[in-house]
């Protein structure tokens, strides 16, 4: 039976809260400023990576609402997508929908009650379904062979259908970005690293053409590139065979990232084509 939160974070019985964290996060959520508290939550997510006590500052941050009085500094929608939040995000298997739902911060899920619910999910295997994807009266898992039923709580699943997670991402040797539309400055180069570092498309392991429009972008010069640092020496040897593309549609414009795994990383996923680069004109 397909599990549906393979790529979630799984918050332990009992985290150990940090206190370093807490020193920093709690000031900043009484003040009512959860902008910034959220900010050193992202802070601490990008230098140690994923961990239990800051996914739940940030659900606890990502729940806040914008017309709560107390609320002097909402959390903006970029930080509501930033890709390290993914982890605890809660995806639709139909419509590609996602929400953060706190149901995991209770302690006592049983006993939960929640009123007209963003979504239901199977208690077996996780599959969930927004409300706007729900048939009505439909109370039995709809994924294949499982006698789950849909229902309360609603857990983390990840965003595997939107932003399925890569395990080779771990150690980076380079990122390189190539625009179309309006230039990339300083703070959406941030975010793009954030994607690169935690998330990308492995459906699409050198099968970019097909969402790439043929005069819109051109992949062929990002894999040249690195082809020509290959031979130069600026970046490691076998780093086009490292390299992974992911394309991003922005209001400014495409987006393509090329994301080249450190060496230790690891060998490309089973399945993916140990060959197969493109030509990239390298002579
Ligand atoms: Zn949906
Ligand atoms: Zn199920």
């Amino acid at each position: 039976m397909a599990r549906y939160d393979a790529e979630a974070f799984h918050f332990p019985e009992h985290p150990e809260p940090l206190a370093v964290l807490r020193e920093a996060v709690e000031p900043l959520y009484n003040a009512g400023r959860y902008r910034s508290a959220l900010d050193a939550v992202l802070e601490r997510l990008r230098t140690d990576g994923m961990g239990a006590d800051p996914f739940w500052w940030a659900l606890a941050l990502l729940r806040s609402r914008a017309d709560d009085p107390a609320n002097t500094e909402p959390v903006t929608a970029s930080q509501r997508e930033n890709a390290y939040f993914t982890p605890i995000a809660t995806e639709c298997q139909r419509c590609e929908a996602y929400w953060y739902s706190s149901h995991v911060l209770h302690r006592d899920v049983a006993e939960l009650q929640v009123s007209n619910p963003v979504g239901l999910q199977c208690q077996e295997c996780r599959y969930t379904l927004c409300r706007h994807c729900l048939p009505a009266g439909q109370s039995r898992c709809p994924a294949q062979g499982c006698p789950g039923g849909l229902g309360l709580p609603v857990l983390p699943t990840g965003r595997p259908r939107g932003r399925p997670a890569n395990r080779h991402t771990g150690r980076l040797e380079q990122v390189l970005v190539l625009w179309h539309g309006q230039p990339v400055d300083a703070a959406e180069l941030e975010g793009l690293v954030d994607v690169a570092c935690t998330w990308q498309d492995r459906r699409n392991w050198w099968g970019y053409e097909q969402r790439v429009e043929p005069h819109d972008f051109t992949a062929d010069a990002g894999f040249a590139l690195i082809a020509r640092q290959e031979r130069d020496g600026s970046a490691g040897a076998g780093a086009l065979q490292r390299t992974r593309t992911v394309l991003l549609g922005t209001p400014r414009g495409q987006r393509m990232l090329f994301v080249t795994a450190a060496p230790e990383a690891g060998a490309p996923e089973a399945g993916a084509p140990e060959t197969g680069a493109p030509e990239t004109g390298a002579g």
